[in-house]
């Protein structure tokens, strides 16, 4: 099993990580400190104290409540969207492209998808205005709540590491 540095973890997680390093990585089975090294390079990204517990998606976490222990959903700028359980998309605002003019915007003439059938939802942080995710569903389905992680599992049986702290 071959060890990285953090410093080549902190290249992968920015996308500078060198191909044939990366090709390595995929191929090879995971070492066991990866998580936490990856956690560190995020940790690294974010302005604020609160522990990351969990990524979300590029700019999105799980992250401890330094003061409170809460877990949160929280955007790399700092914004707190809600409690970890919740259904963060819901704290967010939302674009929805829902006719031809709007998909005009980001497809060429003709190749955007038939808005009777299908919208794009843009989910984007109240503060900063990061675009956090897009999800195309047909236009009465309900907002996806699309992961619920087991963490507690993850951390204590996959990772074997201590859970942190949790105020629920
Ligand atoms: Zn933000």
């Amino acid at each position: 099993m071959t060890q990285y540095t953090q410093e080549q973890i902190g290249k992968l997680v920015d996308g500078k990580l060198d191909w044939d390093t990366t090709m390595r990585m995929l191929a090879m089975p995971k070492d066991a400190e990866r998580f936490q090294q990856y956690l560190a390079a995020l940790q690294q990204k974010v302005d604020w104290d609160d522990l990351i517990i969990l990524p979300l998606g590029p700019q999105l976490y799980i992250a401890q409540c330094a003061k409170t222990k809460k877990w949160q959903i929280k955007c790399g700028c700092g914004h707190v969207l809600c409690d970890w359980k919740e259904n963060w998309k819901l704290h967010a605002h939302i674009y929805v492209r829902e006719d031809e003019q709007a998909m005009k915007e980001v497809y060429p003439a003709l190749m955007a998808p038939d808005t009777q059938w299908q919208v794009y939802r843009e989910y984007y942080c109240p503060q900063c205005a990061a675009m956090l995710d897009v999800e195309a569903p047909t236009p009465w389905y309900p907002v996806i709540h699309d992961f619920e992680p087991d963490i507690d599992t993850f951390y204590k049986e996959w990772l074997r590491i201590p859970l942190p702290e949790r105020v629920d």
